[in-house]
Order: structure tokens, then C-alpha cells, then sequence
């Protein structure tokens, strides 16, 4: 008898439940009724079960339960679930959480900074927003955290002075001029774990380049160490489609694996890394690796976000924040609404900030004049 690691993917609430070395029987008994699955077998290697089209139904109905128009399509369980107080309204909780320690700002990108739009080319962050990040970035270190290459989420935030872990994390680079807050050399290319990976990727995103032509409004971008095939503009009614024939490319290659977002399903190295594995390696780049003195703040509005919301979680510290309109279960501890409640959420930070440091030199001046008389 075969024995496997199983993980069942739940379609309504998009949690999924791990099944620890069970039999093949047990895996049918486990899926039934329930969605898809995928399993690791015992040499820890994902495969996608043959036959995956519940693993695709279940990618569809997340897919539709993520999509912004459909704020009523989940369970009364779910509702009660979604009890998430807003970032805003808690904001002077969260600095008194933070007192003390080193604030470390995390931001996803598209859904966070940026509105989501049909085109993800045309994702474009506004003037405004990038002010405000930019001046983020003079008050806290700052990173941004996107499952896009990290050369065009560089080309929508065009901001020097901050990180960037592109591809899931999986391509992180530091400031060009170095960074104010980290000992030692923070520039160029600080990690690549998955490189090998690169020719991979790139067949891939040819070859479903040509499958995804029969779809009218389908993409499919190469975000280097992962590909992304966007379902923004494709009819509702083709998603089941469309997911089957990704998954029938992907399934030519082992090494390879699916994970599903906001109408997008992203083709990714089977490597453990992920946005909480990048969250982790830049709090030990800027010296915080086992660190209480750090308060890292997450923000973000996608299922790849919940890896650094879990790792938060995990840790104890900081804050992790969900950008979201519908209901979800999160490991996050606050939501914003939107992109603009982003914006507003990080002024008031940036404004916070400002006041105590003025208050702080504003006190050493007087300490100093007491001293001096
Ligand atoms: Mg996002």
C-alpha cells in the first residue's frame, strides 16, 4: 500500500487540510465531496493527482469566491468568520503594539497598492500612492512583496530606496544606493532561490502562450521565476476550461506546481519558498533575524499573502493586514478595504511617526537645556 502526505483543498472557504502518510482509499475518502487535491508524497514532492479535475473546479469556485463582484456567494459560517477590525479604526492599537520595536513594512503590490484592472500590464500605482510610500520609506525600511517579476513591479513603484522580492519572493534585491537600516552591503541581488528553474519556466510560458490562444481574453505572463496565466478578461463561463488546459501543461512537468489568486492561476517552482520565506529572509537581512526589537506590518489581498500573514502569526509579532471587500478566512489580524484605505492607513503611520519623533528631539532639547543651566 502506498502511503502519502495529502492536502485537500476546500472550494468555499479556500482552506485547505493536510492528511499526514495516508492510503490511496483514505485520499478518495478525504477528496470526496470536498474539491480538489494535490499530494506530497513521501519524498516531499508535490505532484498534481492525475485525473485533477476536482483540483480545477476547486481552483475555479476560489477563483469565483475571490472575485470582487461576489460579496454573498459564501456560507453564513464564513460570515460569522469575517470579524477582521479595520487596520484604520485599530491604527492606534497597532502603534501600541509596536512600541518600542523597529516597524518593517511589508506591501504586496497589485490589490494593494495598485487597483486591480483587466490588464495587468496597465496595473499602474498613482502619483499619489507612490508619494506616500516613498515617504514610507525615510521613516521605516520598506519592501515590496509581489508574485510579478521584480523588473516590473520595479517599473510600476519606480521607488530606488526600497526591497523588492519579486516572483513570490523568489528574487529579492535591495535598495540601488544600499539601505540606511541594514549593516553591510544591502545593493544588488541578495537572493535567488530557485535559478535553476529559469529555462523551466520560460518553456512553459511559450507553450501556454499558444494553448491559452483558443481563449479570447486570456494572458499569460513570464514573471521569470513563475508564470501567471490571468483570467481577468476571459467569460466566466470558460475558467473551468481554461484551468484544464493549464493543468494539463503543467502536469508534463513534475517540478512544477499550481497555486490559484485573484483570477490568476501562477505556475511556480516546487521549492519551499513563498512570501512568508521572503518576509523571513529580509527581517534577518536588516539584522532582525531572531529579534523581539522588530515589529514587521504586512500588507496584502491575495491567498500568496497568507504565507506571510501565517508566518506573523507564527512568530508572535507585527501585524498582518488583508486588503479585501468580501469575507475570507486569514491568518491576518486587520483588514483594509482597498487600495485608498492602503493609502490612508500608511500616511497616518508615516504621520504618527513624524509627530513622535518631533516630540522625542523636542525632549532631548529640553533635557539638554536642563542640564545646561
Ligand atoms: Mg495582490
Amino acid at each position: 500500500m502506498t502511503l502519502k502526505n495529502v492536502i485537500v483543498s476546500h472550494p468555499e472557504s479556500g482552506a485547505v487540510t493536510v492528511f499526514a502518510a495516508v492510503s490511496d482509499e483514505s485520499v478518495a475518502e478525504a477528496v470526496a465531496g470536498v474539491g480538489g487535491c494535490v499530494s506530497l508524497d513521501i519524498s516531499g514532492e508535490l505532484r498534481h493527482r492525475a485525473g485533477g479535475a476536482a483540483t480545477m473546479n476547486s481552483w475555479v469556485e476560489s477563483m469565483r469566491a475571490c472575485s470582487p463582484t461576489r460579496k454573498s456567494s459564501l456560507s453564513k459560517d464564513n460570515q460569522l468568520a469575517w470579524k477582521l477590525p479595520s487596520a484604520l479604526e485599530k491604527l492606534d492599537e497597532i502603534i501600541r503594539a509596536s512600541e518600542g520595536k523597529k516597524i518593517v513594512m511589508f506591501l504586496d503590490y497589485d490589490g494593494t497598492l495598485s487597483p486591480i484592472v483587466d490588464d495587468p500590464d496597465r496595473a499602474f500605482m498613482s502619483n499619489s500612492m507612490r508619494a506616500t510610500v516613498r515617504k514610507l520609506a525615510t521613516y521605516f525600511p520598506t519592501a515590496i512583496v509581489s508574485g510579478r517579476s521584480r523588473a516590473k513591479v520595479y517599473n510600476f513603484v519606480r521607488l530606488a530606496e526600497l526591497y523588492y522580492a519579486g516572483s513570490h519572493g523568489m528574487d529579492i534585491k535591495g535598495p540601488s544606493k544600499g539601505s540606511k537600516y541594514a549593516k553591510g552591503e544591502q545593493t544588488g541581488v541578495l537572493f535567488q532561490p530557485a535559478s535553476e528553474f529559469l529555462p523551466m519556466i520560460d518553456e512553459v510560458h511559450k507553450i501556454l502562450s499558444e494553448k491559452i490562444k483558443s481563449f479570447p481574453g486570456a494572458t499569460v505572463e513570464n514573471n521569470k521565476f513563475c508564470a501567471s496565466v490571468h483570467f481577468r478578461c476571459v467569460e466566466e463561463k470558460e475558467w473551468g476550461e481554461l484551468a484544464k488546459e493549464v493543468g494539463s501543461v503543467v502536469k508534463q512537468y513534475p517540478k512544477l506546481r499550481i497555486s490559484q489568486g485573484r483570477k490568476v492561476l501562477e505556475i511556480r517552482p516546487i521549492i519551499k519558498w513563498d512570501k512568508g520565506k521572503a518576509l523571513e529572509f529580509l527581517l534577518q537581512s536588516l539584522g532582525y533575524a531572531n529579534s523581539n526589537d522588530v515589529f514587521p506590518v504586512y500588507i496584502g489581498d491575495d491567498r500568496t499573502d497568507e504565507d506571510a500573514f501565517k508566518v506573523l502569526r507564527e512568530r508572535g509579532q507585527g501585524s498582518g493586514i488583508l486588503v479585501t471587500q468580501t469575507p475570507k478566512d486569514t491568518h491576518a489580524s486587520y483588514s483594509l478595504q482597498d487600495p485608498s484605505e492602503v493609502m490612508v492607513f500608511l500616511r497616518r503611520l508615516v504621520e504618527w511617526r513624524k509627530m513622535a519623533r518631533r516630540r522625542q528631539c523636542r525632549l532631548r532639547r529640553e533635557i539638554e537645556q536642563m542640564k545646561a543651566k
